[in-house]
């Protein structure tokens, strides 16, 4: 099934055409309205005209994390903000954090793609969509809200939390599609088998995964205890949001990504070579419609490979293999993008710390759990005197960790010099949890 049969279907060839007409575009309206990409352009000694094939895109100079960063807030939109009807943010204090904006246009590609990717897991009008990603400055919940609006489906804005009730409105609406991160999935199960809920005898037919890793053990176990059929999507927030790919229910096997919307390349992410289809690197995405938040090959972080065997489902459009690994350091903490940089800007601000710290991050039941240990300064340590100080200071971790990067953690204060230094880093992340 299709939402638009004839873009998901176009012949590569009108495919890849139409891809460096709208390439060419993209890049002619990024150098003459983002000062960004006139300064990286111009340093690489590229003009958009130099561009005139697919494999041009090369000669293009990198975006990274750090370049959005660089330009908070709005520093890369291309648009003036009376052209803006949406802002989305990433977890982050200020200026370590990403903001994208919509048009109006943007919202409404961004919705068919997202309608692309629900009718492309098998749903139509008459499903009832039951959306327990978190709705507000990230993308996901609202993202697929839209798009299940758009195919007609029946949308239930659930968002995140309060288990007890997500669990009474899966009985009581009897929603046949469920959209989470895997691992609330798991969760949601584990409260429905305290409940006494038998999470097969729902109505639920499909599941729509993402925002975190989602290993085919993980899916396999969801599949079984719910007896449903688990599909994977791609999403990442400063590209668009989800609705970048997503995988057939033909094919279960990789992510379509839809390419004429985003032009995918994998790359080493030591070198930055551009390596041949199908091997294992580093995605690299480029937008090619977006009007107020265009990115010119921007480094996703996210490692997997490109698989370019037709699909049985019709589809033209490339796929990419479920992501389980990272190129940098970032930790997906319930479907939360934290780096360990962020973690520490939130300390930094906070007096009475030494910038040494260890993060841990666990499972608790089937959800992820964070721990802090942060060592208190030898000042903080001999003239606090009182516990209350120190309880003081553990609070606020705590506040700031959950308003700043939207995740709840719990702290740990430890005596001056006893966490294991790494010379030139100020953080160590055990990460406990097996994908
Ligand atoms: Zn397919």
């Amino acid at each position: 099934m299709f939402y638009n049969e004839e873009f998901e279907t176009l012949p590569r060839e009108a495919l890849q055409a139409m891809q460096i007409k709208r390439l060419q575009q993209v890049l002619q309206r990024v150098y003459h309205t983002v000062g960004h990409y006139k300064k990286s352009l111009d340093a690489a000694g590229v003009k958009p005209d130099d561009i005139k094939s697919l494999t041009d895109l090369r000669k293009l100079p990198f975006m990274t994390r750090s370049d959005l960063q660089n330009n908070y807030p709005f520093g890369l939109f291309a648009v003036p903000m009376s052209s803006v009807v949406r802002l989305h943010a990433s977890a982050g204090t200020s200026g370590r954090s990403t903001v994208f904006g919509y048009t109006k246009r943007d919202v409404d590609t961004w919705s068919e793609l997202m309608a692309r990717s629900l009718v492309a897991a098998g749903l139509t009008k008459n499903d009832i969509v039951h959306n327990a990603f978190g709705y507000g400055l990230f993308t996901t919940g609202l993202g697929m809200h839209f798009g299940a609006e758009k195919i007609g489906a029946s949308v239930i804005p659930m968002s995140g939390g309060n288990s007890k009730r997500q669990i009474m409105i899966l009985q009581d609406f009897g929603p046949t599609a469920i959209c989470c991160t895997p691992s609330y999935a798991l969760h949601l199960a584990e409260q429905g088998g305290v409940l006494g809920v038998d999470m097969k005898a729902l109505k639920l037919r499909v599941g729509i995964f993402g925002a975190e890793p989602c290993s085919q053990q993980v899916c396999d176990e969801i599949e079984k205890i719910y007896g449903i059929t688990a599909l994977n999507f791609y999403g990442l927030s400063e590209v668009m949001g989800p609705g970048i790919g997503m995988e057939c229910l033909e094919g279960r096997n990789g992510m379509h990504i839809f390419e004429d919307h985003f032009l995918v390349e994998t790359i080493d992410p030591q070198t930055g070579e551009v390596l041949p289809e199908g091997a294992e690197g580093e995605l690299v995405f480029t937008t090619l419609t977006k009007e107020a938040f265009p990115l010119v090959r921007y480094r996703s972080g996210d490692i997997s490979r490109l698989i370019t065997d037709p699909c049985r489902c019709g589809r033209s459009h490339i796929k990419i293999e479920r992501i389980v690994k990272r190129s940098d350091d970032m930790l997906i903490i319930r479907g939360v993008n934290v780096f360990p940089a962020q973690v520490e800007a939130v300390l930094t601000d906070i007096e009475g710390l030494e910038p040494h710290y260890q993060i841990i991050v666990d499972k608790s039941g089937a959800l992820d759990s964070l721990e802090l240990q942060v060592e208190v300064s030898e000042k903080t340590f001999s003239e606090s005197g009182s516990v209350k100080e120190l309880q003081n200071i553990e609070r606020r971790i705590i506040k700031d960790m959950k308003d700043y990067l939207g995740v709840s953690a719990r702290v740990k204060l430890v005596e001056p010099n006893t966490l294991q230094h790494t010379p030139g880093q100020a953080a160590k992340v055990i990460d406990k949890r097996r994908i």
